[in-house]
């Protein structure tokens, strides 16, 4: 069954959980987790890719798509012997139909999840740059408001998830998913999941990826 590489793509506005979901099934399933969004800040922390890019990041706006295409199809080009799933790209049709000559996917999931519950909570989330430490103010707060647990380091907000960044973020991912979605369900390969809670949907997530792929880790491992 594990034979045939496995293509797999993760849709969901930003805040929905896809990092946490995309970990677990990465960790379980032995497949590559593969996010355009820390692609871009790596690139831009190494100088790579221009400094246009760091502007759309940081007003919330989406990269044109030439600029990220290239960059993930590099990306998968030296993965292609692996298991991956990519999260974060394809977010546009035009990315979709690129990825799609290069190849056919096996699995797409949506994680559908209200605007307000997103809202919320990517403008709650603060994070310690050196270690990528992330604090959220009403699940893991830290002791002290606005420092490091560990290094009592000052902690910051991503100019990404500032409010307004967030609120131009979610209003564009609505305008841009929705013919991405249609398309992977016109081709049969969509599964669409709703909630608000990892822990609630992951069963169904495992037992997705269990129809095409071999867990090499049980079912309990987070
Ligand atoms: P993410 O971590 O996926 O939320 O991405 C952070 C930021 O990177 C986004 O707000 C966009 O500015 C940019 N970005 C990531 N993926 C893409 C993509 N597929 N197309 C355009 N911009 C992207």
């Amino acid at each position: 069954m594990a034979s045939k590489l496995l293509r797999a793509v993760i849709l969901g506005p930003p805040g929905s959980g896809k990092g946490t979901v995309c970990q677990r099934i990465a960790q379980n399933f032995g497949l590559q987790h593969l996010s355009s969004g820390h692609f871009l800040r790596e690139n831009i922390k190494a100088n790579t890719v221009g400094a246009m890019a760091r502007q759309y990041i940081e007003k919330g706006l989406l990269v044109p798509d030439h600029v990220i295409t290239r960059l993930m199809l590099s990306e998968l080009e030296t993965r292609r012997g692996q298991h991956w799933l990519l999260d974060g790209f394809p977010r546009t049709l035009v990315q979709a139909e690129a990825l799609d000559k290069i190849c056919a996917l096996d699995l797409v999931i949506t994680l559908n999840i209200p605007f307000e519950t997103l809202k919320d909570r990517l403008s709650r989330r603060w994070i310690h740059p050196p270690s990528g430490r992330v604090y959220n103010l009403d699940f893991n707060p830290p002791h002290v408001h606005g420092i490091d647990d560990i290094t009592g380091e000052p902690l910051i907000q991503q100019e990404d998830d500032k409010p307004e960044a967030v609120a131009a973020r979610l209003r564009q991912y609505k305008d841009v998913a929705k013919p991405v979605i249609e398309l992977y369900k016109s081709r049969g390969v969509l599964h669409q999941f709703s909630g608000t809670e990892t822990n609630k949907i992951w069963p169904y997530v495992y037992t997705l990826f269990s129809n095409k792929i071999t867990p090499v880790q049980s079912k309990e491992a987070q």
